[in-house]
């Protein structure tokens, strides 16, 4: 990778990093748990507790991405940027572009997606 796409691509994650941090704020609010003795009748409690269970997924997601896009700014500083974590080849631009935390190769993802 040339060091304008390094920098590219640490531009990008510098950029998902403070989004998904402003966004996880936002969520972890309504992440928070049911009151169940609320009076607020029973259909808008299950309306209240699906979503309850969507902001909790999604806020599990959120964190989960955060963690890699952190891991993947520590290889930028270390130089290991860019290489698959699984089998060491560098990873393609095209990919890093589209999604900059990805740990892995393509080839080796799709591995990791047949076991599932
Ligand atoms: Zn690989």
């Amino acid at each position: 990778m040339t060091s304008t796409e390094e920098q590219t691509l640490r531009a990008d994650l510098e950029r998902l990093r403070r989004e998904l941090t402003a966004h996880a704020a936002a969520t972890e609010q309504s992440a928070r748990p049911v009151d169940l003795d609320q009076p607020i009748g029973r259909l808008s409690r299950i309306d209240a507790l699906q979503q309850q269970q969507l902001a909790t997924a999604q806020r599990d997601a959120a964190r989960l991405r955060l963690q890699q896009i952190d891991s993947a700014l520590d290889r930028l500083e270390c130089g290991d940027y860019g290489e698959c974590i699984s089998c060491g080849e560098e990873i393609e631009f095209r990919r890093l572009k589209a999604r900059p935390e990805s740990p892995v190769c393509l080839p080796c993802q799709s591995r990791r997606e047949a076991r599932h």
